[in-house]
């Protein structure tokens, strides 16, 4: 009997051990926000959905970490509902989203960067655990961080996977405004955030 239960485990061992996953890669959703005829917020032929793109292809493009591997919701300017950008996300099963926004707002002064996660979210610990390792990696640095907040959009309550918003400065701000508009912006932005994605797999 004592036999018997020993190779049970045995066998229930080399069963568990099988199922380990032999690739360790990080995957990461970039949901590049709006697209398309959806052009989010603009000012002075300047629209929301042209930055967050670049943005989240400039990640792309300046990873040198083999161990991530990015999906991107869209990869050129096509509308893509949010329905069919949850749809995507829960069919990837990626250990991170994180959607790219600029802020808009009525009072032209208020600027800097924010993080939204939602108590909705069925991982709502970890992503605010990484929202708040992404937001402490802008600081101050570049924008005025106005921190991680809760909000209750769609890609955060609907992602089965930690998920992020990142609202990178305002549109609606002169500084905000200029500084997006400026040659190396998105490269400078770009490396805020890999910085941190590298630090989830080493
Ligand atoms: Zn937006």
């Amino acid at each position: 009997m004592k036999k018997l239960l020993k190779l049970t485990a045995l066998m229930s061992l080399f069963i568990a051990l099988s199922f380990v996953p032999t690739n360790n890669k990080t995957i990461i959703v970039l949901d590049a926000g709006h697209g398309g005829k959806d052009l989010g917020a603009q000012t002075d032929g300047f629209a929301e959905k042209d930055y967050t793109l670049a943005i989240a292809k400039q990640i792309v493009r300046q990873n040198q970490n083999k161990n991530i591997e990015f999906v991107l919701t869209r990869d050129g300017d096509q509308f893509v509902s949010l329905n069919e950008r949850t749809e995507k996300i829960n069919a990837v099963k990626p250990d991170l989203v994180i959607s790219i926004h600029l802020n808009n707002a009525q009072n032209k002064d208020a600027n800097g960067i924010e993080f939204y996660v939602s108590n909705e979210n069925s991982q709502y610990d970890k992503s605010m655990k990484y929202a708040e390792m992404l937001s402490e990696n802008f600081g101050n640095s570049i924008f005025n961080n106005r921190g991680v907040k809760d909000n209750r959009f769609h890609i955060l309550r609907n992602s089965d996977c930690p998920a992020i918003i990142a609202n990178i400065g305002f549109v609606s701000n002169r500084k905000d405004r200029d500084y997006l508009k400026s040659e190396g912006s998105k490269t400078e932005i770009a490396n805020k955030i890999l910085s941190f994605i590298d630090s989830l797999n080493h």
